[in-house]
């Protein structure tokens, strides 16, 4: 039988699994076995939203163990070490007690033999060797570390509330690093999660001690990969929320309390945030030979396979595929939930002999939420001209609904309808912030 292995089940590897599962699995044309170093899934575009503690994590997770079962195929919990092209053999090392790796041995370093080889690694931050940077800030590209920047927060946040009923106390500051959909979207969520933790009194109502969020762009504007008019609507609600806005400014150094920029200023933060670029799990770089680019992204043809080896795909972030001449396909969710949809497609041609077909990439726009019914956006391919520019209330509800695609993808109409339902009646249950 066919054996698929599909490392990394993040928005593109778990919905490849699914469909892979439920179509190839489930009929014993092939035997689909997914590896990820977690026992669950969640989201990545979510990640903000834990960080500042407005998302219920344990209601918006996958166990991949479950899912497998339901879907077919086989999960294996373990981290990419290694690859053998020759014998066809991925090296997954050993599982430890703990995810950091600490504790005592729970499985040994396994090799699973495959015949197809999907990479879906995803990305990490870039600190573009910028010193302290790593030491300092938080990354935002796992649930561990968007739990960190949340307990950092709650902890500074009562701290200076407490200091502030004793007499002098200065602003909670957060520093953003990047403004990008990632910083953008994390600022706004932070002001308006603010006013929750008023009310349960983690934050006082004391001016002096409001939050002072910074948020560092490089570029000249916000959102700089979007359009213009999205920018520029941005800038104007992020201000209206008391967020300032530091365009043009390069930082040379994070220290523990101070962020550098290249003009000489100094920025002093209580917690520093990096979300500026991405690059593709250094692993990539040392896999038996395979072809990267220079952010360790797997080279890949238009049927998303590697260069290097007819027998190795990947996809989403990890993966540097062309879109139109010069320009690579963008590391996106909707570029992640295409190219699953595509290989899923040319995987079962590929058992059947058949030709793989090439991936087209489809710009269907970007929405960037900037808080309660408020997100801005463009939409592509929706007028004959190209572009229309959508903000408000209407894409909030489209933002929403990102989510809720992704959901229906991996889970199926009825139980993502049955995981709305009981995400709404949670959320009227128990607080709207995560204190604890
Ligand atoms: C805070 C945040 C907000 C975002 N918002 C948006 C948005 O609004 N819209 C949008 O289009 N995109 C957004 N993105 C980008 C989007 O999340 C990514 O493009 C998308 O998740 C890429 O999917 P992927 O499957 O390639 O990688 P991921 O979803 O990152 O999944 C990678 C998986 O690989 C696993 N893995 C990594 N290394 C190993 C290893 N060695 N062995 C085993 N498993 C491994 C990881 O555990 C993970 O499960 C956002 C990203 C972040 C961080």
């Amino acid at each position: 039988m066919h054996r698929i292995v599909i490392v990394g089940g993040g928005a593109a590897g778990l919905e490849l699994a699914t469909r892979l599962g439920n179509r190839l699995g489930k009929s014993g044309r092939a035997h689909v076995i997914l590896v990820d170093r977690s026992p669950t899934h969640v989201w990545k575009p979510l990640l903000h939203e834990v960080a500042v503690g407005s998302l219920d994590v344990n209601a918006n997770q996958i166990a991949y163990a479950a899912h497998a079962h339901w879907n077919h195929f086989t999960f294996v919990q373990g981290e990419l070490t290694a690859l053998d092209r020759g014998a066809r053999q991925a090296i997954v090392g050993p599982l430890f007690e703990t995810e950091a790796g600490g504790g005592d041995e729970v499985l040994p370093r396994r090799s699973l033999e495959y015949d197809t080889l999907i990479l879906a690694l995803g990305s990490r931050t870039h600190f573009f060797g910028v010193p302290g940077a790593e030491e300092y800030a938080i990354a935002l590209d796992t649930l561990e570390q968007a739990e960190r920047v949340r307990k950092r927060l709650l902890q500074v946040c009562v701290k200076k509330t407490a200091q502030g009923s004793e007499g002098e106390t200065g602003p909670v500051r957060v520093t953003i690093i990047g403004a990008g959909a990632t910083g953008v979207e994390l600022a706004a969520e932070l002001r308006r999660m603010e006013h929750t933790w008023e009310q349960f009194g983690v934050v006082s109502r004391n001016p002096k001690t409001r939050m002072r969020i910074n948020l560092i762009e490089a570029g000249s504007r916000v959102l700089p990969a979007l359009p213009q008019m999205v920018s520029d609507s941005a800038q104007v609600v992020l201000e209206r929320m008391g967020i300032t806005v530091l365009a043009s400014k390069s930082v040379t150094r994070v220290r523990p309390h101070e962020v550098e920029l290249a003009d000489g200023r100094a920025i002093p933060t209580d917690i520093t945030i990096w979300a500026a670029g991405i690059r593709a799990p250094g692993i990539l770089a040392s896999l038996d030979g395979i072809a990267v680019n220079r952010i360790n992204q797997v080279r890949v043809s238009r049927s998303l396979q590697s260069e290097t080896d007819e027998n190795i795909f990947a996809l989403g972030d990890c993966a540097s595929c062309i879109w139109t001449g010069e320009v690579m396909v963008p590391p996106r969710a909707q570029a992640a939930h295409q190219q699953a949809m595509f290989l899923f497609k040319a995987l079962c041609a590929r058992i059947d002999g058949r030709p793989l077909g090439m991936f087209e990439y489809r710009d269907h726009g970007s929405l960037i939420s900037l808080g309660s019914s408020t997100a801005v956006g463009s939409l592509a391919g929706v007028t004959r001209s190209g572009k229309i520019f959508v903000h408000g209330l209407i894409a909030e509800f489209m933002y929403a609904s990102l989510y809720r695609k992704h959901m229906v993808a991996v889970s199926g109409l009825r139980r993502a309808l049955l995981a709305t339902i009981a995400n709404g009646i949670g959320r009227i249950l128990s607080p709207r912030v995560k204190l604890h």
